[in-house]
């Protein structure tokens, strides 16, 4: 077990909030992103994490000179650490390991570190109910999801809750299942792990579990500010009478930190700084599209590739793509294929094979644009940059996300993508005509794209005013704070 930056005297009085995340990429980073936020408010921060993410962490947490802990716990699981090796009928028996760190965590935490004030833990670790329990401290989730999401998730009853807290702004309730006949999502999507694919997993027992966990919780920390979802933050307070904390978007603490650092953000980047940022550089303001499916669906099928690359060539506006290593090194054709969109659109087309430093690039000045899966990250990190969006939502919950840009905050176009109820049906391919027109229309002129521009910086203003000293998100960090540290002193 390796502890960095453990020092006996650093937590006195201090609160001390111990993260347990889940190590996959879209729940890790903003966790981190979380941790660093709470530590440059004045709070002490323990980040549990397994042996193959510790680099990955690394550079982010020590450049910050903030008293963030990195806590090292092996895994007892024969195969890999990293959810990115794992093979899908792996998954359950990760999870099921994950649960027995809950002994060596706390025997730790007993052992090497400050008294802890307040365990912070993923929603699909349910174990570390009883691990706050133990220890006499409250448990708090940090969720990397919108507060939308998180109505979706807490509420029995779906529809109504979602068509209460929308009535505002837009009858969007179809998007729920219980209305089967405009069922834009998955089946089960507001219980995501009771999704069928999940049952197959062995996911069920774990699902119960984690919606239990979901109801004994003492408050929720989520990544997105109270001035984009009002309504809904206030709904998830009342529908489960938790303090939820928005305290987002977790990401902008990066922007006081090092390119280096920044580039580094949760993994390291398959590609030179020099080469995407001589490249940038190069392009005029706000003219590039970026596009980007996250960190897990990414695995597009061979001929959805094509549709892409070709979409994106024929827009005619400059491009980065991430192309993830899966999809960029599968068949000799795509590998062909990728190669040679390459040389045809050499100087205005960038392909980033593997891992992109998303958020340095979302910040540069001639980013104009985002394709995003809706991830609630992206989406929060495209926000900050102040960027209109092509939403192309793969999985459930990103539904609900995609909903929000399009009609709540009006800085999305849908690429349309059509969803089939029935399990084990492939989504449609969308084709390069679709890309291309989602692509124009949000980079292109004309006054719509403009009013969807205006919209856009306005809202990139408005997270920058939230996290300034008495913006929403800075005064719910400081309380949160504040909250835990009244624990300790008082505990003291
Ligand atoms: N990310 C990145 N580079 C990549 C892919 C993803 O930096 O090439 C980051 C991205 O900035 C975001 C997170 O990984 O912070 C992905 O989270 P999100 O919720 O958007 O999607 P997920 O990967 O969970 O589907």
């Amino acid at each position: 077990m390796a502890c960095r930056g453990a020092n006996s005297d650093e937590g006195a009085a201090k609160a001390h909030f111990v993260f347990v995340p889940l190590m996959h990429h879209g729940h890790l980073i903003p966790a981190v992103d979380a941790a660093l936020q709470l530590a440059a408010h004045g709070a002490l921060a323990s980040i549990v994490v397994t042996p193959s993410y510790t680099a990955r962490l690394r550079p982010a947490v020590e450049s910050s000179g903030l008293p963030v802990r990195l806590v090292e716990l092996p895994l007892d699981l024969a195969s890999t650490d990293d959810v990115d090796r794992i093979p899908p009928d792996q998954e359950a028996a990760y999870l099921l390991a994950a649960s027995r760190l809950r002994a060596p965590l706390e025997h730790h935490l007993r052992a090497h570190a400050p008294p802890v004030t307040c365990v912070v833990s993923d929603i699909c670790h349910p174990w570390t109910t009883g691990l706050a329990a133990s220890l006499g401290v409250p448990r708090l989730s940090f969720l990397g999801m919108s507060a939308c999401c998180l109505l979706c998730l807490q509420t029995e009853h779906h529809a109504a809750a979602i068509r209460n807290a929308y009535a505002a702004i837009d009858p969007y309730w179809h998007l729920i299942p219980e209305e089967p006949v405009e069922v834009k999502m998955p089946t089960a999507a507001p219980g995501f792990l009771r999704l069928p694919a999940c049952k197959k997993l062995a996911y069920e027992k774990l699902a119960y579990a984690v919606e239990r966990a979901c109801v004994e919780v003492d408050g929720v920390i989520l990544n997105t500010f109270l001035e984009l979802e009002p309504e809904t933050v206030m709904s998830c307070m009342e529908v489960r009478n938790v303090n939820v904390w928005a305290v987002g978007p977790v990401s902008l603490f990066h922007y006081h930190q090092n390119a280096a650092a920044l580039a580094a953000r949760g993994n390291a980047p398959t590609i030179d700084a020099d080469e995407y940022l001589r490249w940038l550089d190069d392009k005029e303001s706000s003219s590039v599209i970026y596009v980007s499916f996250g960190s897990s669906a990414v695995h597009a099928a061979p001929k959805q590739v094509m549709e892409i690359g070709l979409g994106l060539e024929a827009s005619e506006h400059p491009f980065i793509w991430v192309v993830s290593s899966e999809n960029a090194g599968q068949d000799q054709e795509i590998r062909r294929f990728l190669e040679e969109l390459e040389a045809r659109v050499s100087g205005r087309g960038l392909l980033i094979r593997g891992w992109s430093p998303q958020q340095l690039i979302l910040s540069h000045a001639s980013v104009g644009g985002i394709v995003t899966h809706c991830g609630w990250n992206s989406m929060m990190e495209a926000v900050a940059a102040g960027l209109p969006m092509v939403t192309w939502p793969h999985l459930a919950l990103q539904f609900v996300n995609e909903a929000l840009a399009v009609r709540s905050m009006e800085t999305g176009v849908s690429i349309g993508v059509e969803w089939s109820k029935e399990e084990g049906v492939e989504v449609a391919v969308v084709e390069r005509g679709v890309v291309e027109e989602a692509v124009r229309s949000i980079m292109g002129g004309g006054d719509e794209a403009a009013e969807r521009r205006r919209r856009a910086t306005a809202l990139a203003t408005k997270v920058r005013e939230v996290s300034q000293e008495g913006g929403s998100s800075f005064i719910n960090l400081r309380r949160l704070v504040k909250r835990y540290q009244a624990v300790t002193s008082h505990d003291a």
